[in-house]
């Protein structure tokens, strides 16, 4: 029986957001599977495809159905369950079936459609006169084609008319096929071909003038080995010619051969081995351990203070699932994928590992995401994307440093990496653990209650597992909360106080080191004038530049748009206009002015762009080639510096104050990360804490290392005033470029989302006893009300209970595509938002 393909193209719109039905090319048959990456036509055009299914039937009239033209990959890139992952991603997320699929490759397997020219096959075969200049063409293509064609233009720049006419007489045939964006890597090596006896032979009957061909064979039949064309080319000093030579002689033959790009290929390990658990440690081990055994799907919350051990644990439990025979993800933020977080797992487990972040090149990624669907490797380890890693035998997820922000992805797809593991392990009966000092409180609350997370419903309820103290009985830091309000008093306008000035200076003469965290959020370093207010905003987005000293210019990091800095205001003409914010660079002058000598390695966006900086600067300050590091966020995660004794936080507030319910939350998790720098081995460590807001409680408990009694204080606030996890959210943000418009649509589809909600019978969250509620906010100018010249409106829906808003959304979203398409309205959905600035 004939089967047709059910194939999702890369189209990305609401129309084309379903399977087409292909049919499959007799040759390709035995080939195609679900997960299977295609070539298919799709109106005139070439478009890359996913195969979800098959089926016997198609309603699609035969003789109008179209063949499946390329097979892009002989071992399919996704695997059923993936295919299965995807259509769950995007009912949950609201997003194209495509996008979710697409997010699930790297990004090399992203093809791009490419033209190219061949001659026709009838070209030869008729009697036709030439003109010399066609002929040229012709032969050229023939001879090197499939050509693209701004390689034939190219070639032949004159002759522009000439490839047309021939184009359209369909001598020269225009075809489209899907090209990778990066070609797995090639070398050449050249394998020796003769036997060793007929060597005398051989040598004896070369032609004297071909003394470098035989140069060359005679250094080959000193090992009688396979080797390299580069390396054989740079020892005989000859190029490749000679050696197509002899190969033409039948002598050699040179091979192309695929390899993969390492990006550790220039690293050693040193090889480590398990070491001996602590009794926490072995508790949890267990645990895991056992569910492992069970060969069921189970989730684990390992809440573990800062230095408590908790990669080993996950090492040894890795250890447990490869012995099974089964594999193993490791989820890492981006930000403390550091060398020495790949250096634990690669020591361990050596070239059993893949890794994938991405300040890989695409082609280094590929090939470490192809050691993975090879089934080369068993364990991976890398960012939020890693969890798509193409294996098919799941044991164990890891989830390190499960409450950061860094796992929801904030384009579309807006997926959770949280949620998405927990949905994959459910299908792989695997088990997943999600470890962390200070756990997300959704994590928490679930934890407590022994309920599933709420982002991902099919997901085992969560169990606590504990490692309340540091590995060797090490303490925990003393933490110093500072008022810096007293500071002011007291005349005190530098931005360290006398206290946290003093501890600078006592760790300088011990020759000890530093962590210094300026938190930049909502700092930013902007350019206002101090004589009339006036701040240099983007003129599209409506929100304040940020000044580059380097440039000496202003740029918007929503837009890219950039200018120079500003010598007088541009409202009063007055000069004094100047850069403001406490940007990373400021506090690294004040250190140098207060502190003469002091050495300062900053680590910020600023330093970090080029690829390898973040690993050159850690290893730096590792070496202790400098006594302090001074940075961003990116110093308060999974360091471990056994020299740190001292962690000061610049400001704790700034975190505080942006709008976001999270922002206790968040800020109680920087500071505990923070401090946890510090202290963590033989030396003793201390923690100062400057802010102007001593009295809140996410400081308090932080300085006093106490999450439960925060989490239960924050939990609190979080059900009073009706915030996850005891709802849910979704936000919808609407753009147009014209405002009126704007405010219009988003005000109907809010009374279109509250009539719907009406029928169907959901109350308002108002009522507190109804178990199924929901509530609309907005819509309301969104907090940057215009990007690139578009305004922005939001909704905020909270919900409850078995309330389906995500269909709710979806229903009212397919009623505006008229004028998503006409009227230029964009409609961005994010589904459990972690953003809301
Ligand atoms: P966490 O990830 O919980 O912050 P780590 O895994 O970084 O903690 O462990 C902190 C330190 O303790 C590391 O230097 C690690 O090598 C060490 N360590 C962990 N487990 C043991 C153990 N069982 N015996 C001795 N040292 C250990
Ligand atoms: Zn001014
Ligand atoms: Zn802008």
């Amino acid at each position: 029986m004939t089967r047709f393909a059910k194939v999702i193209v890369d189209v990305p719109s609401k129309q084309t957001n379903r399977p087409f039905d292909y049919m499959i090319p007799a040759e390709m048959d035995p080939w195609i599977e679900v997960g299977s990456r295609v070539g298919v036509p799709f109106g005139p055009r070439t478009v890359q495809g996913f195969v979800v299914g098959f089926t016997s039937e198609s309603e699609v009239n035969l003789t109008r159905m179209k063949s499946i033209k390329e097979l892009l990959d002989l071992v399919p890139p996704l695997s059923p369950d993936l295919v299965e992952l995807g259509a769950w991603m995007s009912r949950k997320y609201v997003c194209h079936d495509i996008a979710a699929l697409q997010s699930m490759i790297p990004t090399a397997l992203k093809g791009k459609v490419e033209r190219v020219l061949h001659v026709s096959e009838t070209y030869g075969d008729e009697e036709l006169l030439w003109l010399p200049e066609e002929q040229r063409v012709l032969d050229t293509v023939d001879r090197q084609g499939p050509m693209k064609l701004e390689q034939v233009t190219t070639m032949f720049p004159e002759h522009e008319k000439i490839i047309k006419r021939l184009l359209k007489q369909g001598f020269l045939i225009e075809t489209q096929s899907i090209k990778d964006r990066v070609a797995k890597k090639k070398v050449k090596v050249v394998f020796i071909t003769i036997q060793e006896d007929q060597a005398d032979e051989v040598l004896t009957s070369f032609p004297a003038k071909a003394r470098r061909q035989k140069e060359a064979l005679e250094f080959l039949m000193q090992t009688w080995q396979p080797m390299l064309m580069t390396e054989l080319l740079a020892e005989l000093h000859t190029t490749s010619s000679t050696i197509k030579g002899l190969e033409d002689k039948g002598y050699v033959e040179i091979r192309e051969m695929e390899v993969f790009r390492d990006p550790y290929a220039d690293r050693r390990f040193k090889k480590s081995v398990a070491m001996e658990l602590t009794e926490e440690q072995q508790h949890v081990y267990d645990a895991l351990e056992g569910a492992l055994n069970t060969r069921e799907h189970n989730v684990f919350l390992l809440h573990g203070v800062t230095g408590s051990g908790k990669t080993e644990v996950y090492l040894q439990s890795i250890q447990h699932c490869i012995s099974q025979g089964r594999e193993a993800i490791v989820l890492v933020p981006e930000i403390s994928l550091t060398p020495q977080m790949v250096e634990r797992f690669k020591s361990r487990f050596g070239s059993m590992v893949a890794v994938l972040h991405s300040r890989l090149s695409n082609g280094e990624r590929y090939d470490e995401w192809r050691k993975i669907r090879e089934r080369k490797v068993k364990v991976a380890i890398g960012a939020r994307s890693a969890i798509f890693a193409p294996f098919e035998d799941i044991g164990l997820v890891i989830i390190d440093e499960e409450h950061e922000t860094s796992y929801k992805q904030e384009e579309s797809p807006k997926y959770h990496a949280r949620d998405v593991a927990v949905k994959r392990a459910a299908q792989q009966g695997a088990v997943v653990v999600l470890g962390s000092a200070t756990p997300a409180l959704e994590s928490y609350l679930a934890a407590v209650t022994n309920q599933p997370l709420a982002g991902s419903e099919d997901g085992a309820a969560l169990k606590l597992l504990s490692m309340p103290t540091r590995v060797g009985g090490r303490s925990l830091p003393k933490v110093h909360v500072v008022d810096l309000r007293e500071e002011l008093k007291n005349g005190n306008r530098s931005m360290f106080s006398r206290d946290l000035y003093q501890a600078i200076e006592d760790r300088l003469a011990k020759k000890e080191q530093m962590v210094l965290l300026l938190n930049r959020r909502g700092y930013s370093t902007f350019v206002m004038c101090r004589t009339c207010g006036y701040v240099a905003q983007c003129p599209e987005c409506d929100i304040a530049l940020t000044y580059h000293q380097k440039s000496d210019h202003l740029r918007c990091h929503y837009c890219g748009h950039a200018e120079k800095a500003p010598k007088t205001c541009p409202s009063c003409q007055s000069e004094h206009i100047r850069y403001f914010g406490t940007g990373t660079q400021r506090v690294e002058e004040e250190l140098a002015k207060l502190f003469p000598g002091i050495r300062v390695i900053r680590m910020d966006v600023d330093t970090t762009t080029e690829k390898g900086s973040h690993e050159k600067l850690l290893g730096q300050f590792r070496d202790r080639q400098a006594d302090v590091l001074l940075g961003t966020q990116m110093v308060a995660k999974g360091l471990d510096f056994p020299y740190v004794t001292l962690v000061g936080v610049i400001t704790a507030d700034s975190a505080l104050n942006i709008p976001d319910f999270r922002a206790a939350e968040r800020t109680f998790q920087l500071l505990t990360q923070v401090a946890g720098r510090a202290g963590r081995h033989h030396l003793p460590g201390e923690v100062y804490i400057q802010t102007y807001t001593p009295e809140h409680y996410s400081i308090g408990h932080a300085s006093e290392h106490r999450y439960k009694p925060f989490a239960e204080e924050e939990l609190e606030h979080r059900r009073k005033r009706g915030y996850p996890p005891y709802c849910k959210l979704i936000l919808i943000t609407f753009s147009h470029e014209q405002l009126p418009m704007l405010v219009r649509m988003s005000e109907n589809f809010a009374t279109r989302l509250k009539e719907e909600a009406q029928t169907r019978g959901w109350i308002h969250m108002l009522h507190q006893a109804a178990d199924d509620a929901i509530e609309l906010l907005g819509p309301v100018a969104s907090p940057i009300p215009r990007i690139k010249n578009r305004y922005r409106f939001q909704c905020m829906l909270k919900y409850r209970g078995n309330v389906d808003a995500v269909e709710l959304v979806r229903a009212v979203s397919a009623e505006f595509d008229e004028h998503v398409r006409s009227d230029q309205l964009t409609i961005s959905v994010d589904v459990d938002p972690q953003m809301l600035m």
